[in-house]
């Protein structure tokens, strides 16, 4: 049947990294191996660099730039492969929570200099509260790094994952050698070039071959059966199930720059790594091979140019078969709805297309009527789970400086938080508190209020630590607390209750004084 042969060679990832580490370089070498570009260089960068946060518009052309790499589609060895594009940018790291909820698996970059970084954390926690499938790059091998069983050691402490080792580096730095493929028993021999895309593959024949040491000198060769030895007695071998369960990373070494290591690390990815499957809704396992369409919108782009004001809505395709011109269901305004221009993304190439399948993700032209975690359907009413908002860290009160333009600003702000650009808050019916991770986010809100609704804000700053969603079995005393701390209880937009607290102190205390209330800090605790 078409329909499973499609969804069986498709692979959604991510590529995820802390900035610098080499995202921008690897996502690159895929698409030069998948042949979707042609030259070096052809990627932009999305990220924001720090001298850009004051400069409004350097920030939007930079944001550009990374909606036009969103989704980056292309065929190998009849694989169709999507890789998800992040954003580097701390301040976005929501966006890319989001986006980790619409892929299959993800392949993390990490550093051989600087290890587990502060966001290489945060990023796993979100993989790891869905269980994605976790792919490591050890990167920069060409340069001075840390020892590599230090920096398994370091990935399993920190990022709480079992790892095993699928090639092994011979030196690095400046001898770097090349990598043995412990999986294979093949040494490839390192090369710096960052154009071509073959790498030189010599034939050994496992580790005692005595050309070992003619290719890499004998301390090396000396030094690699020993570091072998001790892999062999340490690490398990890869086991699939546990990789799929996302509770075993295979690892590799190599170095994007120059193309190294990228070819091992494509051909396992495409298969080990799962094709779409089966995904959570509230009402019920929705399976990928279902032929009804069902799907949800995780990413909303706003075209800020004033002569384009139209929106794209991203939207994965969780089962089934999208048409275009079909009409599907909108789940929470119940209506039919139907789009004439999809657009799917091949490298940089954005073209209509007339159908798309599950594990596929689109772009929908929209008029307002999409908002994140909006689902569509083929007329069943279904709730993707898994789109959690999570606690964000600056809150301010949203002033209004302009009273004539009231309306303006209050659906300027609904639109721009159901966007994802900030979370919203309300106290006391009307008070209207923005939570954002970051501050560059302030500067887009009141810049976007004030070009695209003609509404004028400022910002009042609140010492709020964070915000946790609370539910409690006892309504009784959920009830209490909310009148005794109603200075620090607002409701979310779904009229969800949240407790800001001043400081973990006061959460320690409010856990003590209120003990049947639960406190969350995501949104998705149901
Ligand atoms: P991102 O922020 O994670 O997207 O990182 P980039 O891909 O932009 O890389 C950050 C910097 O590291 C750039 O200057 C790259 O040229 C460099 N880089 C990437 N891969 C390698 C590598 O294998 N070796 C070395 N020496 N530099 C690398």
């Amino acid at each position: 049947m078409e329909l499973a042969k499609e969804i069986a060679r498709r692979r959604t990832f991510a590529i995820i990294s802390h900035p610098d580490a080499g995202k921008t370089t690897l996502t690159e070498k895929l698409l030069l191996f998948g042949g979707a570009i042609h030259t070096a260089g052809a990627v932009k960068s999305n990220k924001i660099r720090k001298s850009a946060t004051s400069d409004f518009m350097e920030i939007e052309k930079q944001r550009g730039i990374s909606v036009a790499t969103s989704v980056m589609g292309f065929e190998y060895r009849g694989k169709r492969i999507n890789i998800l594009d992040t954003p580097g940018h701390k301040d976005f790291a929501e966006d890319t929570y989001r986006t980790l909820t619409a892929v299959d698996s993800v392949i993390l970059v990490v550093d051989s200099m600087k290890g587990v970084e502060e966001q290489t954390e945060r990023l796993m926690e979100v993989c790891r509260m869905r269980h994605t499938p976790v792919i490591i790059f050890i990167n920069k091998l060409d340069r001075e790094g840390r020892d590599p069983f230090e920096l398994l050691d370091e990935l399993e402490e920190k990022l709480d994952i079992q790892t095993c080792p699928m090639t092994w580096p011979i030196s690095q730095g400046q001898n770097f050698k090349g990598v043995y493929n412990l999986f294979d028993k093949s040494l490839n021999l390192f090369e710096a070039t960052s154009t071509k895309i073959g790498q030189k593959l010599t034939d050994i024949e496992g580790i005692n071959d005595p050309k070992l040491a003619d290719w890499v000198g004998t301390a090396n060769a000396a030094k690699l059966r020993e570091d072998v030895e001790l892999i062999d007695g340490v690490y398990e071998p890869f086991d699939l199930e546990l990789y799929r369960e996302g509770m075993l990373a295979p690892v590799f070494f190599g170095s994007a720059v120059n193309n190294f290591g990228v070819h091992e690390l494509l051909d396992t990815f495409i298969s080990v790594a799962p094709c779409p499957h089966e995904r959570e809704a509230t009402e019920r396992m929705v399976n990928a091979s279902e032929p009804a369409l069902s799907g949800f919108v995780f990413k909303i782009h706003a075209n800020l140019d004033p002569n384009h004001r139209d929106r794209t809505a991203f939207f994965k395709i969780c089962s089934g078969r999208f048409e275009r011109n079909k009409f599907y269901q909108h789940t929470r305004l119940g209506k039919k709805l139907r789009f004439s221009n999809p657009t799917q993304f091949m490298a940089q190439e954005k073209s209509v297309i007339d159908e798309a399948w599950a594990g596929d993700v689109i772009g929908l032209y929209d008029n307002g009527s999409l908002k994140i975690g909006d689902t569509l359907t083929e007329g069943e009413a279904l709730h993707f789970r898994g789109i959690p908002s999570f606690s964000p860290e600056i809150f301010k009160v949203l002033e209004n400086r302009d009273p004539l333009k009231t309306k303006q600003l209050e659906k300027g702000i609904r639109q721009l938080t159901d966007e994802g650009v900030a979370q919203l808050f309300v106290q006391y019916g009307t008070r209207k508190i923005v939570g954002t991770v970051g501050e560059l986010q302030f500067d887009v809100i009141q810049f976007r209020l004030e070009h695209e609704y003609g509404a004028q804000c400022s910002f009042m700053p609140l010492r709020f630590h964070k915000a946790f969603w609370i539910t409690s079995d006892n309504q009784e005393q959920l009830d209490e607390f909310m009148r005794r701390r109603a200075n620090v209880i607002a409701l979310d937009k779904e009229e969800h209750p949240v407790f800001f607290a001043e400081t973990e102190w006061m959460l320690k205390i409010a856990k003590e004084d209120f003990p049947e209330i639960e406190f969350h800090s995501t949104s998705e605790f149901k």
